[in-house]
């Protein structure tokens, strides 16, 4: 074949043809990273997509400059799912292999090896006789001789000498120097003097874990045999099972059987979690039972670690189990059994920012046909689970339809009962001026006992910070981002001002620069003051705070978290943070403090995340032998999602949400596609938002909504529109996007629109 198709790693869509040299023609192969020219004095790594015969027509084509691998670094269902990808999601496949590819794999230079570095002794000195001319030699400098014994000791050569048939044993460098004392200066001394020599040996980064223990795996209580019985059942007709089963209700030990089941038909499986949720306790739990069969892969892993775990999955042993946040769908797999998305209705599975926008479920369900394999003795079609608590609408309604299995586990281990959700109108208790700032009597109330019983409280506070806003008490004014168009967050531990959006911070300013008046002052309640006062009233608490500011780094949120599992501190404030699968076994009351805010937000989403968040976070309350307790605040106690919350009925829910998206045009029953315009100029995004809705309305008709300014309509200083693409289900996505491509090509080749950014969100979360 003298012509491939490069996948490069740049923001255009589509391949590039290169001529291949006769002599790489024999070795090339689809998967093969090689080294192009580009553009005029550019260079990259690219991957082979395709080889083939057809000559280019229209330009030069320039030559593959170089063969970097001897074997493919990605395979066919890799590929596949890469062109996937940027096909469903409407992302250059050049931003997909940039997503996909740790950068040493991406690199010209590229990963490097670690390598220690051993001592041994020169080929002349090894044996008895030049040995004890050496330490003649060696007793006019001290330190040289005892190094130098040191290493015959730690070798074994001061036994060997005299014997027949032993090796000795490899020393490092390092070990050498700790042992002896000895410097590098010394040691260098040794190596001049032909003595002692010095020599590299490549080391893995990987985590060396001890062999697997499938002893430790926890017999299964009845119900979660049951429904383990059942998921496997499912698998025989379908090729997605959803494991809805309420909090707590020991999942993970029915994925620990289903791993073990794989492993012992030589299969692997891909287990999916939220970045989130990758605890230490998590993975030192899979760790215990799984050993080196385990390989762990997220974004707090070193590139060169990743880069190993990838080599490794292509290597003839490769990890039996992955545990990963979402980029490990992009990890190559030999025979994989099943994928496992656990916390499926987690938000962070979708990638916003930057493209490919693409979500883990919708990858992880494609990639049980792309790694489908089969041979004449050998069939294996990956089976997928989906588990959560709180479905995500589409996941439910699909399990409603048939189209996915559906396993539900309705009690929680051990029997723990479900928590009473108790209510509070806070609108009526401010009118009565009875609330304490943001918390009611009867919260403060519960709180107390909890804390004077020796239990734990957790707080839920969606909003971080002080006060998510400041204002002039004279005049209205607002301080708000430059950059974005946002009002501004108050943190008084930091005194400043911060944008969420674009992380901007500002001083807070000692007066109104509109009216002089210093009169400012904060409005509601971010986690910070809601711990700040909270400290006021409970003064013994020994009070933990879980947000985006106090979990920086991963130790700090380990911390957070194993300090409240171990009972050293015993009332966590958290945004929702605090409702990502966390097993705190002492907390009997959790207090959603607003629900008002997370329900009051201009998303179609809004009511589906909020009860999300509500039933996560009160899952979270309960232990053995004693009911938990939640405490809802809310000016809107009337609210039916409300009632559902407190009924723990998730498919009243589900069909009150359901009857609203049909009637109003979203998912599951609609595809939304949303096009974002983005310019420094508010007037070019305006005309060019306009001049596309008009194109698209051509072909789409009423499908397309807007343009509209998005709720916040400038961030980072670029202006932002907003489309909307509604697509009754069974409509042609294949002519849909050439359309859009289309649109797109005709918009950016106006001048006007030259550094006009156009990008797409397919299903938007
Ligand atoms: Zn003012
Ligand atoms: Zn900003």
């Amino acid at each position: 074949m003298s012509y491939a198709d490069i996948i490069l790693p740049v923001p255009l869509d589509g391949l590039f043809t290169y001529s291949v040299p006769e002599a790489m023609q024999p070795l090339l192969k689809p998967g093969m990273r090689v080294l192009v020219p580009f553009g005029r004095n550019k260079s990259y790594v690219g991957i082979v997509d395709r080889l083939h015969d057809n000559k280019p027509e229209g330009y030069a084509v320039k030559p593959i400059a170089q063969l970097m691998d001897q074997q493919p670094i990605l395979q066919d269902a890799q590929l596949k799912l890469w062109h996937w990808i940027a096909e469903y999601y409407m992302s250059p496949i050049g931003d997909v292999m940039k997503a996909a590819l740790p950068a040493g794999l991406k690199a010209e230079e590229g990963y490097r090896p670690r390598t220690e570095t051993y001592i041994r002794l020169t080929p002349a000195y090894q044996n008895e006789t030049t040995l004890h001319v050496a330490l003649n030699i060696l007793a006019r400098a001290p330190k040289q001789q005892q190094a130098f014994i040191s290493y015959l000791q730690l070798s074994g050569w001061d036994m060997i000498a005299s014997e027949e048939g032993r090796t000795p044993s490899p020393v490092t460098r390092e070990e050498l120097m700790n042992q002896s004392g000895a410097t590098l200066p010394t040691l260098n001394l040794l190596v001049k003097r032909g003595m002692l020599e010095t020599y590299e040996v490549e080391v893995s980064r990987l985590n060396k874990n001890g062999e697997p223990h499938p002893e430790l795996i926890k017999k299964m209580s009845a119900p979660q045999q049951d429904a383990y019985n059942q998921i496997l059942f499912s698998f025989l007709k379908k090729s997605v099972t959803l494991l809805h089963g309420v909090t707590s209700s020991g999942k993970t030990e029915i994925y620990i059987h289903l791993i073990q089941r794989e492993i012992e038909q030589h299969r692997q499986v891909l287990y999916l979690l939220p970045e989130i949720a990758l605890t230490v306790q998590m993975m030192e739990r899979l760790q215990r039972v799984f050993g080196n069969r385990l390989g762990i892969y997220h974004s707090k892993y070193s590139d060169a670690e990743r880069v190993e775990i990838w080599q490794k999955q292509l290597s003839p042993h490769p990890y039996d189990v992955i545990l990963g946040a979402r980029s490990a769908v992009f990890l190559p797999f030999q025979r994989l059994g099943l994928v496992i998305v656990d916390e499926e209705h987690e938000t962070s599975f979708k990638q916003q920012d930057p493209a490919p926008r693409y979500h883990a479920r919708s990858v992880a369900i494609m990639m049980a046909s792309t790694y489908s394999l089969s041979t004449i003795n050998y069939s294996l079609q990956p089976k997928v689970i989906l588990g959560t608590a709180t479905p995500s609408l589409e996941t439910y309604y699909n399990a409603m339809n048939a189209k996915f299995g559906l396993v539900e586990l309705k009690q929680r281990y051990q029997d723990i009962e479900m928590p009473e959700v108790q209510v509070v109108n806070i609108q009526e208790l401010q009118r009565k001026k009875m609330m304490h700032g943001p918390f009611s009597p009867l919260l403060l109330a519960r709180v107390r006992e909890a804390l004077e019983g020796g239990r734990q409280a957790i707080l839920f506070q969606n909003r971080r910070g002080w006060a998510p806003m400041v204002e002039c008490r004279q005049c209205g004014w607002v301080p708000r981002c430059e950059h974005c168009d946002v009002s501004l967050t108050l943190h008084r531990s930091m005194n400043q001002l911060t944008c969420h959006y674009c992380g901007n911070t500002y001083r807070v300013p000692a007066e109104c620069p509109a009216c002089g008046s210093k009169d400012l002052q904060g409005k509601g309640y971010g986690t910070e003051k809601i711990e700040d006062q909270i400290r006021d009233i409970f003064p013994t608490a020994r009070i933990a705070r879980m947000d985006l500011d106090t979990t920086r780094t991963r130790q700090a949120y380990e911390h957070l978290i194993s300090d409240f599992s171990a009972g050293r501190t015993n009332l966590l404030i958290g945004t929702q943070m605090v409702t990502k699968g966390l097993d705190f076994d002492k907390v009997s009351v959790v207090g959603i403090l607003n629900a008002d805010s997370m329900l009051n937000i201009p998303d179609f989403r809004a009511y589906e995340h909020a009860y999300m968040m509500m039933a996560q976070v009160s899952g979270r309350a309960g232990r053995k032998g004693q009911r938990g307790l939640v405490i809802l605040q809310t000016k809107q106690p009337d609210l039916p999602l409300i009632d559902y919350v407190v009924r723990n009925d998730y498919q009243a829910f589900f069909r009150s949400l359901l009857a609203e998206r049909q009637a109003f045009r979203y998912p599951p029953y609609y595809r939304i596609i949303y096009v974002f315009l983005k310019h420094q100029k508010d007037q070019v995004v305006e005309t060019a938002g306009l001049e596309l809705g008009a194109r698209l309305r051509q072909w789409f008709g009423v499908r397309v909504l807007g343009p509209d300014k998005p709720a916040v309509a400038r961030i980072k200083t670029l202006s932002i529109r907003k489309l909307v693409l509604k697509l009754e289900l069974g409509i042609d996505m294949a002519k849909v996007r050439q359309y859009l491509r289309l649109a797109q090509t005709q918009m950016l080749q106006d001048k006007r629109y030259a550094s006009l950014q156009l990008y797409y969100d397919v299903d938007p979360l």
